[in-house]
């Protein structure tokens, strides 16, 4: 199967602890590594691009090699003379991970105010990809034009793939979180929340109560993620249930959802059923989750 997608983001500067003091920088973000994984496993013919905007120095340029050498496309990314790209940094305090982020003023939050470059490079594709955090971070006065487009992609044959991904620092209230979030969804095809989120912020009681909040949106495919728990799912009338293989050595959960995604659009896209889709990403994420960082070798 040959295609084109693209993934709409944000990717951050990564900076880790190796040692006293030491960091070693890497790049990582949740639309940008299910972009990273997806180029693993499609298959060859299949563009994988990247949609963002970054800045014109050399940063943005190592972050834009590092995402070719990822097989990555990037001939579409917006590149701004008077921004940068953001940037976090992973603080390790008795064994516990914490983030902090300089992004408040990152080039991504303007991927969506060049209304023209942002159509053409949803020009042709087979599939789009974007999440909560995407919304999140993109200007506001530029959210309601951003989901025009991918209704126009979306009228053009292109599945529009939406990963909720809510992160609470990132809105300015709960409610315009929820209200955003909810008409992003309305625009997508296939919605992968994860349960944990969608409990608390929108108060569902269990994964069916997820499932049935997005398809009274209209959504014809929601794959609900629930960590170490069972997946459930509904894709227009099929239904299916898949437990994740216990993982005894957790090592670093970050891009646990990302990898899934791209395990499970992969599959579906080849033409797997659903409880294999699943099967496929929760595999993928429990690779994932035993080594350190976002992005990680896979095993075939
Ligand atoms: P999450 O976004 O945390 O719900 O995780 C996404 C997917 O990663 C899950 O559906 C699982 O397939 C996998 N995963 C996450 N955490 C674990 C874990 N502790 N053990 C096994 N699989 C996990």
């Amino acid at each position: 199967m040959t295609g084109s997608m693209v993934s709409i983001g944000e990717c951050m500067v990564e900076m880790a602890p190796t040692q006293d003091g030491l960091y070693s920088r890497g790049f990582a973000g949740d639309t940008f590594n299910t972009a990273w994984y997806l180029a693993r496993l499609m298959p060859e013919g299949t563009t994988v691009d990247y949609y963002t905007a970054v800045g014109t120095d050399g940063l943005s340029d190592r972050m834009i090699a590092f995402m070719g050498d990822g097989g990555v496309g990037t001939s579409h990314i917006r590149r701004l003379s008077d921004r940068t790209v953001g940037l976090y940094m992973i603080e390790l305090a008795n064994g516990e991970r914490s983030f902090i982020y300089w992004r408040g003023t990152s080039a991504a939050k303007r991927l969506a105010s060049d209304r023209a470059a942002l159509a053409e490079a949803l020009v042709g594709r087979s599939l789009v990809l974007f999440s909560g955090i995407t919304m999140a971070i993109i200007d506001a006065e530029d959210r309601d034009a951003f989901l025009s487009a991918l209704q126009t992609a979306r009228g053009n044959g292109a599945t529009i793939v939406f990963d909720p991904n809510m992160r609470a620092r990132l809105w300015p209230d709960a409610q315009t979180m929820r209200d955003t979030i909810t008409a992003a969804a309305s625009v997508a095809d296939i919605v992968l929340p994860s349960f944990d989120e969608d409990q608390r912020e929108f108060g569902d009681t269990d994964p069916q109560a997820t499932i049935a909040r997005y398809r009274a949106l209209g959504v014809g495919c929601v794959v609900v993620k629930n960590g170490a728990g069972v997946v459930y799912a509904q894709d227009g009338d099929e239904m299916a249930t898949f437990e994740p293989v216990a993982v005894k050595n957790v090592v670093d959960t970050t891009a646990a959802g990302d990898s899934f995604n791209a395990g499970f659009i992969a599959a579906r896209l080849g033409g797997a059923g659903l409880r294999i889709s699943i099967e496929k990403g929760s595999r993928l994420a429990a690779q994932v989750v035993q080594k350190r960082g976002a992005l990680v070798d896979i095993a075939d």
